[in-house]
């Protein structure tokens, strides 16, 4: 499969050679680096892409769910656009009614007291901690391995945080996912000596794979937090797309804080965090001692009227619960042509992780869980071929649905599924 996917691509790998003297391995967002090279991709249309050697894609990745209104703006997304370029006028560097118009709805729609605006989601969770260590005066975070809050806070496994940009080494400690007695006894012991600012969490473990967090240990984590006074932190950059007013509301997690990003710019760089009036009460300039919170595009013109106008006309609550029982149907629907095989499938609403693992198991409950079962080589493998026909998921297996997918697309997936399956039946068992 390999060798056909480089015969089949000379103009990318071209492309990538040639990248690779200005960028560092021809990158510059190492997710979408892939062996032997990754495809560039020239142009999308909605919700399909098209490489550099011609080839069309329905896109299932959506930029790892920040592309969830499609590549073509959405007619009320461009008119916000081009109202902001026309009339309005880059980055003023001043205080706007913009700004001040999407704060008010998200937090309406999110249900939170406060908000403040940056530029990615990475920066809404680097904000977020940093407000919770103002407000308790402490300086230990909890968050679970697995998790993805950001290019400079990600945690693959318990207890590691080496290979992040910022050493916090000293001041996180990272258990496992979904296990409730475990993740109390480590934030117990992480809050011994008062020193324990804030637990951030995933509901949904996105990039980690796609993987819902247990209705009682989501709860169990936010008590746990309560109890010992830290902030609970509600990392919803992916999640608050899954239901109308995000993933917290309905689930009544009641996190102290939330943090937001992709699609709720609109398309463009985007990211938020907010919550309880008197912990963002931190951030406010009024007042002595405030905490700076910077940032030369936070309020950018652009990403405030298209996110404003992606979150009021086009993501509407409506929209929001129909478009994720698409994706449960999806999803139930990939769960059977699979059973029984070393493939299967995780998420929810409209996020969907697929896995390949030794003994196929449809109970992961994290990626712990199936560590050293995991089967890289057919995960790559069903990479191969899906792009080939015609499929552009991650070569880990995210797949975030775009609004606008159409059916009998999404079928031609089940249907390539299936036909793997069948083809390599002697690898899937
Ligand atoms: N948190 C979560 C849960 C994410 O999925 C991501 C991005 N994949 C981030 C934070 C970081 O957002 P950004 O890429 O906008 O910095």
């Amino acid at each position: 499969a390999e060798a056909r996917f480089i015969a089949n691509n000379p103009l990318s790998q071209k492309q990538h050679t040639l990248a690779a003297g200005s960028l560092p391995g021809g990158n510059t967002r190492s997710l979408l680096h892939t062996s032997p090279f990754p495809l560039t991709v020239n142009r999308g249309q909605g919700t399909h892409l098209w490489d550099e050697d011609g080839h069309r894609y329905l896109d299932l990745a959506g930029d790892l769910s920040a592309g969830l209104l499609g590549h073509t703006p959405h007619p009320a997304v461009r008119a916000a656009l081009l109202t902001a370029l026309d009339a309005v006028g880059l980055n003023l560097g001043a205080t706007t009614v913009q700004e001040e118009r999407h704060a008010a709805l998200l937090c309406a729609r999110f249900r939170l007291e406060r908000v403040r605006m940056a530029n990615s989601g990475t920066e809404a969770n680097l904000h977020a901690l940093a407000g919770a260590r103002a407000f308790t005066g402490r300086r230990r975070v909890v968050v679970f391995a697995g998790g993805y809050h950001g290019g400079v806070l990600s945690f693959p496994g318990v207890g590691e945080v080496r290979g992040n940009t910022v050493d916090v080494a000293e001041f996180v400690v990272v258990p496992r996912y979904n296990d409730l007695e475990g993740a109390k006894a480590v934030v117990q012991r992480a809050a011994a000596g008062g020193d324990l600012a804030a637990v951030l969490i995933e509901a949904v473990q996105g990039a980690g794979g796609v993987i819902p967090g247990m209705e009682g240990f989501l709860r169990g984590v936010r008590e746990a937090a309560r109890a010992v006074g830290a902030v609970f932190v509600l990392d919803e950059v992916m999640t608050s797309r899954l239901a109308p007013n995000g993933l917290g509301v309905e689930l009544g997690l009641e996190p102290d804080l939330v943090t937001l990003g992709k699609y709720l710019g609109g398309g463009l760089t985007f990211g938020a965090f907010g919550g309880r009036a008197d912990i963002m009460a931190v951030y406010d300039p009024r007042l002595a001692g405030s905490l700076a919170h910077s940032g030369t595009f936070n309020n950018n013109t652009l990403a405030m009227h298209t996110g404003y106008a992606a979150l009021s006309e086009v993501y509407t609550p409506e929209v929001s619960a129909v478009f994720n029982a698409k994706g449960d149907a999806l999803r139930e629907q990939l769960v059977v042509v699979a059973r029984g095989t070393r493939l299967s499938f995780t998420g929810r609403g409209s996020l969907i992780g697929l896995h390949f693992t030794e003994d196929g198991t449809e109970q992961i409950q994290s990626g712990e869980h199936i560590k050293g079962k995991e089967r890289g080589d057919l995960r790559d493998l069903f990479w191969f071929e899906m792009l080939e026909a015609g499929f552009w998921i991650t070569r880990r297996g995210f797949i975030a649905l775009m609004l606008g997918t159409p059916d009998e697309e999404l079928d031609g997936f089940i249907q390539a599924v299936s036909k793997f399956l069948d083809r390599h039946s002697d690898l899937m068992t």
